[in-house]
């Protein structure tokens, strides 16, 4: 499945690609709805005439102005991120659910290099339901709550054993009745186990549509309504792979790395994080194991001639 997976992520973002080469060219926002809000952003406006390269304002950007700002984020992002996927391994439903489980306050690395041993003595759910907690909760101490992702792991077999014929189901309604599925994890499922859209609204998704400026939400349930309207439902799973990829690489919660940002030209918040970039460039997450088919261009190719963040490849 996982193959399969990748396939079908690559012809995607390949399909992304293409239709963005075929796309016409974006006229300029007029000219009286660009207000510059960050002091640093200002700065690199004033020697970069095009438009493409201005922030615009939350404020009084209309609607419209936003949808388009917020396509051409996902656009960028699918560029630098053509093969974003879950981090998570599994091989079928069952494991995806039981491993965004146990993704809850810990890194998806630490989740992978738990579930192998778990689904190697328990790969059914028939399995894990009549496992004995204590066995269970050595292997997953590592993953932290392990007491509590026990009982919910255990809790969620015998669900799906007794309510569901020992089958993931495919509808959301179903998802959210099983122990330790929430939203967030029904749709990490349906999106990449079912193929149905979904928008993942983790921690990541959160603290990257506040910055953007997409909503001024709060609750995961409004912000997920709220971004969900400027996107085809089409574009759902995959803008949730690509924010929360940007979020785990470049636009940490603490330092984010703006002076080498793709999307820096299109983000309000530019200037929350290190501009400068060389010591950006150091903030750049990579995670052990490196970045599979990962194409981050190189700092130094977001900037212009006179080290300010240039706007994003194709844009315009
Ligand atoms: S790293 Fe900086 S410029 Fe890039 S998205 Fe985050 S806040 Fe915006």
């Amino acid at each position: 499945m996982k193959k399969a997976a990748s396939v079908k992520k690559a012809a995607s973002a390949k399909k992304a690609a293409s239709a963005k080469k075929a796309a016409p060219a974006r006229k300029a926002p007029a000219a009286k709805k660009v207000t510059v809000a960050p002091k640093k952003a200002t700065a690199r406006v004033k020697g970069a005439a095009p438009a493409k390269a201005v922030v615009h304002p939350p404020g009084d950007e209309s609607r419209t102005a936003l949808v388009r700002r917020a396509r051409r984020i996902n656009r960028e992002l699918a560029e630098v991120y053509p093969y974003a996927h879950p981090e998570l391994d599994f091989d079928n439903p069952f494991q995806l659910v039981v491993a965004t489980v146990l993704s809850a306050q810990t890194t998806d690395l630490r989740v992978n290099q738990t579930t192998p041993a778990l689904f190697a003595k328990y790969p059914t759910p028939e399995d894990l339901a009549a496992a004995n907690p204590e066995e269970v909760e050595e292997i997953l101490r590592p993953t932290g709550f392990f007491r509590a992702k026990t009982k919910s792991v255990i809790g969620l077999s015998k669900a799906l054993v007794e309510e569901f014929g020992g089958e993931v189901p495919g509808r959301l309604e179903d998802l959210v009745k099983l122990p330790g599925v929430g939203r967030k994890t029904a749709f990490v499922v349906l999106g990449n186990a079912f193929g149905r859209p979904g928008i993942t609204v983790d921690t990541h998704f959160q603290r990257l549509v506040r910055r953007w400026q997409w909503t001024a939400e709060t609750d995961p349930d409004k912000i997920e309504a709220a971004v969900g309207a400027l996107f085809p439902k089409s574009d759902w799973t995959d803008l949730s792979h690509h924010v929360i990829w940007h979020g785990r690489r470049i636009c940490h919660a603490r330092k984010p790395a703006c002076g080498a940002c793709p999307i820096a030209p299109l983000c309000p918040a530019y200037g929350e994080g290190e501009t400068d970039p060389e010591k950006a460039k150091k903030l750049l997450k990579y995670e052990k194991g490196g970045f599979p088919g990962q194409r981050l261009r190189p700092p130094q190719a977001y900037l212009d001639a006179g080290g300010k963040p240039a706007p994003p490849l194709g844009a315009g």
